[in-house]
């Protein structure tokens, strides 16, 4: 199965979620599309497309991103994006916690992760999962990418105020967005759902 990314991380981390599926990455000579869909899913499904047309195999794809509820939603689609086109996670997440003070009101943020499975025979599935959570105004911790130094899950616990950037790989899996929309997609191709 192919996974319509070029990014080793994900391959690898999405490999693992998925016992038994040979996960490849999206070959060179096949081009990136661009993602201008207004939900996740929707961009989700623009890059599987894409991809099982070049290549004809069964394919999966993933989009997510945070959804800051002072922000009515923003950066949402645009979360790889935000502090513009070639922002680093620093200045994404710099933005964010700016315009959540400015804004000030609700702290609560969710993470949102949707996979899209286009299957052998051509079928469209989608896979959304969300992990919901505590915009703090300070970050902290090393781990994690993106905007996890700001966020406290709230799947942790009330007393366990760690963000996602403090917590292992491992308990961050468990409870991420990408970890439950990924478990979703192993139960059905396991025949589970
Ligand atoms: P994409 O799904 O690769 O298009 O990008 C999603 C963007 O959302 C990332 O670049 C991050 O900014 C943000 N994001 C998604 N998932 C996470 C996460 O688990 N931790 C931190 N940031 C995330």
């Amino acid at each position: 199965m192919i996974l319509a990314s070029r990014n080793d991380h994900k391959v690898r981390e999405l490999g693992e979620m998925l016992p038994g599926v040979d996960l490849r990455p999206l070959p060179d000579e096949v081009p990136s599309p661009v993602e201008d869909g207004d939900s996740f899913a929707d961009n989700a499904l623009i890059k599987a497309r894409s991809a099982r047309e070049a290549t004809g195999e069964a394919v999966v794809a993933d989009d997510s991103g945070i959804e800051v509820e002072a922000l009515g939603g923003r950066p949402g689609v645009r979360s790889a994006r935000y502090a513009g086109e070639d922002a680093t996670d620093a200045e994404n997440l710099g933005k964010v916690l700016k315009e959540a003070a400015e804004a000030g009101g609700s702290r609560r943020a969710r993470y949102v992760c949707v996979i899209a499975l286009i299957d052998e025979a051509g079928e469209e599935h989608l896979f959304e999962a969300a992990c919901e959570g505590e915009l703090l105004e300070e970050p902290r911790g090393d781990g994690g990418f993106g905007y996890d130094p700001a966020f406290v899950p709230d799947a942790t616990g009330p007393d366990d105020r760690r963000t996602m950037a403090e917590i292992s790989p491992a308990e961050k899996n468990a409870i991420s967005h990408r970890g439950k929309a990924a478990e979703m997609l192993a139960a059905h191709l396991a025949g589970r759902d």
